[in-house]
């Protein structure tokens, strides 16, 4: 299997050239060069593997650089009862008739980034051993990816990750998350500013190609390919939960933010797996929503970014959003190019609203979409937990109630639950008038000691940081 650019270079790379990239040279995202097909034989048989196994199944048809008991050995020690809390890995958990949460929230930070990222960590340690090569990660975070990255990072060898956040403004349990892990190649650093402070900083590293190459600078950002693929893992799970014979279709509602969770169930559903409608669920940072409703792309200015109580999906932008565009356009990297760069950056916007395939987005490609606000969330949170007695976070609220807006006469329905509620627990006190119910292990983590460095937003202090401690 092969890799190629979302904007027309089609110099084909194998797996382990792209797992530590983040975008390609001409600036586009990596696809595989052709999605493999799953028949019903294969997926019959599938149904009585364990979700290690599974893994190994789907992730062997696009990873054909390490050798096969290698990556089994890698998925067998990332998807353990042990890390993620059950044999299942990712149950289902029944609410009304034929409506499902797939719970990917109970890994080491309770939110569905751990899937990917632990996956990550034990891929980036294998790779980099191999070669004999180190890796600086440098991230910013307001609180889920950095905390995931961290958890999947702490303790491999080869492997620094600098993590930058913004001094403050994360909520005391995300950070008590991510400060008081206590491993010497995890490096916390508070910058005396805000989120885009954070990600100035970032850039202007990364932007720096002889620090970059000097101090082997990467990212683990979710437009690597490699998160991905581990995501597409957990539709086939879930589909293969929910239904009993190959005939049976079912939908997935994905709180969205970024477009990496759904382009998973893209790539799934393009595989052949049996999934009728991906319905897109957005908060009040509808960017995405209004695509599928109008086929206008309009990125949002800072200004108009809200902050909202699904804090994980306040985007204005949703970066891996031109993977599917690129399949849309019938795999155009011309075309893509022009709409992603020329188009965007002259005016912040595209219009494929008048062109036929902007009717395949739902048609052909079975994309479908909704919006909720700080209201629904609210409400669905409590109708959740007086219904059926189970307390759902922020995100999973913004699904869920997308997903009963789409539902479809007897098709199942399958709402991704990303992320526990303890950790947006001001909401949901705000919507029950109690505290969620916190897992033992992070029992008084708020008072363990802290790691964290505390710089001003300044980018030479962070790379002299980074110099001090790029080679401990
Ligand atoms: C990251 C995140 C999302 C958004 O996922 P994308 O892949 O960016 O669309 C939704 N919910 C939670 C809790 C998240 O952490």
């Amino acid at each position: 299997m092969k890799y190629i650019s979302t904007r027309g270079d089609a110099t084909p790379r194998s797996f382990c050239e792209i797992l530590l990239e983040g975008l390609a040279p001409d600036g586009g995202l990596y696809l595989p060069e052709a999605y493999p097909q799953v028949d019903a034989a294969t997926l019959t048989r599938w149904r009585g593997l364990g979700y290690a196994e599974l893994a190994f199944e789907i992730l062997s048809l696009y990873i054909d650089d390490i050798p096969a008991a290698d990556l089994q050995a890698l998925v067998r020690k990332t998807y353990t009862a042990e890390v993620f809390g059950t044999e299942a890995i990712v149950p289902l958990r029944g609410l009304e008739d034929g409506l499902y949460l797939e719970a990917l929230s109970n890994g080491p930070t309770l939110a569905f980034k751990d899937m990917a990222m632990q996956l990550l960590g034990n891929l980036f340690e294998y790779e980099l051993g191999r070669r004999g090569e180190q890796l600086n990660i440098l991230g910013a975070t307001s609180g889920d990816t950095g905390s995931a990255a961290e958890y999947a990072m702490k303790g491999k060898q080869g492997v620094r990750v600098f993590m930058t956040s913004p001094h403050g403004r994360m909520s005391p349990f995300q950070q008590a998350q991510m400060f008081s892990l206590q491993e010497a190649n995890i490096h916390n650093l508070a910058i005396e500013g805000v989120f885009d402070d954070c990600q100035d900083i970032v850039k202007a590293v990364s932007n720096d190609l002889d620090f970059k190459r000097r101090y082997k600078i990467g990212t683990v950002n979710s437009i690597n390919w490699a998160r991905l693929l581990a995501q597409v893992v957990y539709y086939f799970a879930g589909y293969l939960q929910a239904t009993q014979s190959n005939e049976q279709r079912v939908s997935f509602t994905v709180p969205s933010g970024n477009f990496g969770n759904i382009c998973a169930g893209h790539v799934a559903r393009m595989m052949g797996l049996p999934i009728a409608h991906l319905v897109v669920a957005t908060n009040e940072n509808d960017v995405l929503d209004e695509f599928f409703r109008t086929g206008i792309y309009r990125v949002r200015a800072g200004a108009d970014t809200h902050e909202t109580s699904s804090p994980s999906m306040d985007i204005s932008k949703a970066s891996n959003f031109e993977r599917f565009v690129f399949d849309l356009l019938g795999r155009d990297g011309v075309r893509v190019q022009s709409l992603f760069k020329e188009a965007l950056s002259a005016d912040g916007q595209f219009d494929i609203s008048g062109e036929a395939v902007f009717r395949d987005a739902s048609a052909k490609f079975g994309f479908q979409s909704g919006k909720s606000t700080h209201a629904d969330r609210l409400a669905t949170i409590r109708d959740t937990d007086a219904r059926f007695g189970v307390t759902i976070d922020t995100h999973t609220a913004d699904g869920l109630k997308v997903a009963r807006e789409r539902r479809e006469g007897d098709v199942t329905m399958i709402v991704l639950e990303t992320a526990l509620p303890i950790k947006f627990a001001a909401t949901i006190e705000e919507a029950l008038g109690r505290q969620p119910e916190r897992p033992a292990k992070f029992e008084g983590i708020e008072a363990l000691p802290k790691r964290v460095t505390v710089l001003p937003a300044d980018v030479q202090q962070v790379k002299d940081y980074i110099v001090a401690h790029a080679r401990d």
